[in-house]
Parts: C-alpha cells; sequence; structure tokens
C-alpha cells in the first residue's frame, strides 16, 4: 500500500523538481556554504532559461546558486543567515536610470510641493515649513505643477510675498526648469526689469509692466540660485546618507546620474571608504554647450581613470539638447501647437554638439543627450549615426533620455543605430499636467506619439527606465504602474493615455531592471538572478505580476540586498 503510494507519487515528484531545477546547472562544482539564503520565495529570475526559483544562494557579494529550496538548501552552513521569504516574491533589485541623486537627497530636507493641488495649498506648506524652520535663511521648494496655474501656466511672486515680504524664497517647478521666486530673492538676485535674459533661460515680465512676474525658466533660475548660500560638505555627505537609505527603501541598488553628481565623486569615494555606500552610482559628466573645451576632456579623462568600477563608476557624459514642452523651451521639428510663434530652439549649435559627441564616443564613453522635442531627438540620432559611421564604434549604446515626443521617421532608428530610449515613465502620468497643458502645446497630432517606449521597442530599440528624481518620485512601483496601465492611480483616463503603449508588468519590470543594466552597459554582471552576477535584490511585500496593476504603487520593499549585504529590512509589525 505504502510502496503504490510512493509509486503513484514518484512522477509528480520527478515532475516538481524538473519544474523547480534551472534547466541549466546553476550549482556550483563544490558545496560551500552561503553567507545568506533566501528560501521559500518566488524567485522571479529574469534569467530567461529559468524565469522561476523558489531559493537563491549568496556568498561574497555574488549569487552563487539560483534552483529549488532543496538543491540550494544544501548550502546552509553554520554562519548562513537563512532568509524564510514565506512565498514572497524576489525580484532584481532596481535600477534608477535617470537621477539628480544629489539634488533629490537634499531636497529630502526641503518643502516638498509635490501633489499640492492649488496655491492655497502650497501657502499652507510654506508656512508650516518656514514654523519649524526659523533659522532657514532661505525657504527652498520643489515640485509645484504648471496645471495649477492655467490659463496662464506660470506662477507670479505675488503669493509668495504675502506670506514672505523679508525673507527669500525659490521654489522650482516639479521638472526643474522653472522657477518661482518672490520680490526678496529676485531683489538680493539683483533681477529688474532692466536685467537682460541669460542665454537659454527667460525672465519672465508683466506683459504691461515689464516687470519680473518672477517665473525664471530654463537658465534664468540660475540668476537666483548662484546667491543660495552653497550646502557645505557636511550637509552633502548628510544628504548623500539620506538618499541613499530612502533609495535602498525604494528597492534602488543602482543609479544612473544625470547631473549634479559628477562634482560629489570625491564624497561618495569617501562614503565608500566608511562602508555607507549601498547604491551604486554611474555618474555623468555634465557637459555644457557651446562645445567640448580640452579643459571638459581633461577631467572626464581623470575621473574614469579613478571610478571605473562596479560601486562608482564615472564613464559616461550627458549633455542636454532642449528644454520641456511645459515651457515651450523642447525643440520641436513645427511650432507649437498653442503658440504658433514657438517651437523650441537646440542649446547647442547642431555641428558643435555633433563634434563633441564623436570625439567622446571614439573615447569609449556613454553619451547621455537630454531630448525632448522631435527636432532634439532627431538631432540627438544624426548625431550618433555620424560618430557610430565615423568612428566604426560597435555597441556603444549610445542614449536620449526622455524622449516625450519622437517623429514618426525616427522611431525605427532607435533599433537600427542601437541607441537606447532612457525614458521616464511618470513623466507620462496622465494627470492635468500631461493631458490640458503637455497635449495642448503638443496638439492632437503629436500627442498621439506621447513617450512610445512599447513602439519603439517592437520596432527592435531597447527602452530603460527611471524617475529623473527630484523631478518625480525616486518609487519605481509608481513608475512600473504607469508603464503598464498609462493611467492615473486613480484609474484615469478610463481607457489610458496612448494606451498602445501599455507594456506588460514583467516588461515594464525588465525596463528597471535588465534593461536598465542593458542601458548601463553592465548586463553581463547586473540585471538578473543567475549565478555569477551580482548580489542585488529585492523582496517585496506582493506579487506584481498577479495582483491587479491598479495597485502596484502600493508595494513595498521587505528587504534590499546590495552586493550580498542586507542594506534594507523593513520592520515587522
Ligand atoms: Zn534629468
Amino acid at each position: 500500500m505504502i510502496a503504490s503510494r510512493i509509486c503513484s507519487a514518484l512522477p509528480i515528484l520527478i515532475a516538481i523538481l524538473v519544474t523547480s531545477i534551472p534547466s541549466r546547472a546553476q550549482m556550483p562544482a563544490r558545496i560551500a556554504p552561503a553567507d545568506i539564503l533566501i528560501v521559500h520565495a518566488k524567485v522571479y529570475t529574469l534569467d530567461q532559461h529559468a524565469p522561476w526559483a523558489q531559493a537563491l544562494a549568496i556568498r561574497r557579494g555574488k549569487i552563487v546558486a539560483v534552483g529549488s529550496d532543496e538543491v540550494v538548501g544544501r548550502m546552509r552552513g553554520i554562519g548562513t543567515r537563512v532568509i524564510d521569504a514565506g512565498g514572497k516574491l524576489v525580484l532584481p533589485g532596481f535600477t534608477d536610470c535617470h537621477v539628480h541623486f544629489l539634488s533629490g537627497s537634499l531636497g529630502l530636507a526641503r518643502v516638498n510641493l509635490g501633489g499640492a493641488g492649488n496655491t492655497a495649498e502650497i501657502q499652507n506648506r510654506l508656512r508650516e515649513y518656514a514654523a519649524n524652520h526659523p533659522g532657514d535663511s532661505w525657504i527652498l521648494g520643489r515640485g509645484w505643477n504648471y496645471a495649477m496655474f492655467a490659463p496662464a501656466t506660470l506662477p507670479d511672486r505675488q503669493a509668495l510675498d504675502q506670506l514672505f515680504p523679508n525673507r527669500p524664497v525659490l521654489l522650482t517647478a516639479y521638472d526643474g526648469h522653472t522657477g518661482w521666486a518672490n520680490s526678496k530673492a529676485l531683489s538680493l538676485a539683483g533681477i529688474s526689469k532692466d536685467t537682460a535674459d541669460p542665454p537659454n533661460g527667460a525672465i519672465v515680465r508683466d506683459p504691461q509692466t515689464g516687470d519680473p512676474t518672477g517665473a525664471l525658466k530654463e537658465s534664468a533660475q540660475r540668476l537666483v540660485s548662484k546667491i543660495i548660500p552653497k550646502p557645505s560638505r557636511v550637509d552633502k555627505l548628510m544628504a548623500y546618507r539620506a538618499g541613499i537609505k530612502w533609495a535602498n527603501q525604494n528597492g534602488i541598488i543602482r543609479v544612473h546620474s544625470a547631473g549634479g553628481d559628477f562634482e560629489e565623486l570625491e564624497l561618495l569615494e569617501e562614503l565608500r571608504q566608511a562602508k555607507q555606500l549601498s547604491v551604486r552610482f554611474y555618474v555623468s559628466y555634465f557637459l555644457n554647450p557651446p562645445e567640448l573645451r580640452n579643459e571638459d576632456i581633461e577631467v572626464i579623462e581623470q575621473a574614469r581613470k579613478k571610478f571605473h568600477d562596479q560601486w562608482i563608476d564615472a564613464n559616461a557624459v550627458k549633455f542636454m539638447l532642449d528644454g520641456v514642452v511645459e515651457s515651450h523651451t523642447a525643440a520641436f521639428l513645427e511650432p507649437y501647437s498653442d503658440d504658433p510663434s514657438l517651437k523650441g530652439s537646440l542649446f547647442w549649435d547642431a555641428e558643435k554638439y555633433k563634434a563633441a559627441v564623436a570625439e567622446l564616443d571614439k573615447r569609449g564613453l556613454q553619451l547621455f543627450t537630454h531630448a525632448i522635442g522631435d527636432s532634439g531627438i532627431r538631432t540627438a540620432l544624426d548625431a550618433y549615426d555620424f560618430a557610430k559611421t565615423r568612428n566604426h564604434t560597435k555597441d556603444h549604446r549610445p542614449r536620449v533620455e526622455h524622449i516625450e515626443d519622437v517623429s514618426a521617421p525616427d522611431i525605427l532608428r532607435f533599433g537600427t543605430l542601437g541607441v537606447i530610449a532612457s525614458m521616464q515613465p511618470l513623466h507620462s502620468y496622465p494627470d492635468a499636467d500631461t493631458l490640458d497643458v503637455w497635449a495642448r502645446n503638443v496638439g492632437p497630432e503629436r500627442a498621439t506619439r506621447a513617450w512610445l517606449w512599447k513602439t519603439i521597442a517592437d520596432d527592435g530599440g531597447h527602452y530603460a527606465f527611471g524617475s529623473d528624481w527630484p523631478v518625480v518620485t525616486l518609487n519605481p512601483f509608481e513608475g512600473i504602474q504607469v508603464a503598464v496601465t498609462r493611467q492615473t492611480t486613480d484609474g484615469k483616463p478610463p481607457r489610458g493615455f496612448i494606451s498602445s503603449q501599455g507594456l506588460t508588468v514583467a516588461k515594464a519590470i525588465e525596463g528597471y531592471t535588465l534593461d536598465a543594466a542593458y542601458a548601463g552597459r553592465r548586463e553581463k554582471t547586473e540585471g538578473s538572478l543567475e549565478t555569477g552576477k551580482l548580489a542585488d535584490l529585492i523582496i517585496v511585500d506582493r506579487n506584481l505580476l498577479e495582483i491587479d496593476p491598479q495597485n502596484i504603487h502600493e508595494t513595498k520593499v521587505v528587504f534590499t540586498i546590495v552586493g550580498g549585504e542586507v542594506v534594507y529590512e523593513a520592520e515587522t509589525k
């Protein structure tokens, strides 16, 4: 009787073993004990040969086995920490492909205006902040959106002057492209009706009086920001520590910095030495127009000579070709729909940009170019095409950052040229700012090509996802959700904004993991959970692949492991 039960169970047992053991042998030849074992998990590996496993073993910062509880469990030794995942989902840790990390980190201590619906709400938050920070000479904040000021779309200094006649205030729009200063800040910066607009910027003026309104577009923000007391080295280190903690809590294990961190490489090194660096940094040098100078090359070469490992890598250069749609500074081939006198302009002379791209590409640097409008995007693709042909480079994977509105004939070029589409799902978040301001400015025809990640991928291109933090939250789950639904968290618009671009959850996760690793030229060591790769992974509180996509944004990280160390662990109730 017993024998027959065993016999009849045997085929089932074999079937379980066959499905749970990866098809490729993932066990080391000699079984040495693991530092960490994760068992009873649903491991979504992103390894196409064995997408699911139950357990994973880590030793010396790397994944040493992925497979069944039984087989991987044999690596348990005396000193092994065993994490029982209790059936929870394990994913590769997330890479955020576009951040301004120091800026975001410093912002964690400033007034957060994100989600404020109107001026009164902003005033309330400022009042509260000012009362709690009586010693701050300036009031600095970030996160207001353009739709709040419709139909004008830009704010006015009066709302700030009412509260703060004598204390300078500078509030940055959520996208970082427009500042909102009060009269005190303008006067400290010496800005009056006679001040000329700086290159690539505008002091917005009252059409009647010519007086500055307080709105400062693009580089005009610098006129005020340059007089704000600079954060000290200690302030910056504190900010980085807070930012790194926040990133780990959100499941982030690597960031690609698109500006503001290159100058701080030594601080990152200091954090590494102090064992406080638990986010990996891929940092780009921000190259300003008008041209690439020898001094730039010197700085870039020095930095990458020193920083080129798995923790700090400075092998990238960032260009900024245009601005943003909301303030009509993104460069388009045809005029803006709401104002036919404007079509934006490039911040670089196209030839000088092309020459700089070709030179840096020849040196093997990876290039990031901010380009939002179809003219900016085309200019970037043309320059990458030129560099590839001239240098005979293969697989350098230059990137276009943002790609909010690409022209139809350029879509295919991402695939044919091997250019990465680095996109930020939350920038397409279809709230009033996107549907009323953004879509109105580009007009209905161009709006059909808003954030085309799926079409770019279907046509052979690679996309990779990020946040542009502090432009939007660093939380990747919110990004994954909108990449899938193309809707707000309350389900609007009902059929999604250009819903054809909605991805499967698995594909959206790839944008923050394996595709993100590819976008940083690190897919051989990162981005999936396979033997030999870095032990960078997370355990989350729900199975994103099974739940209603409308709830993905509520996902919480339970564990974050970077380089084989537990760097974040949620408090258990
Ligand atoms: Zn950015």
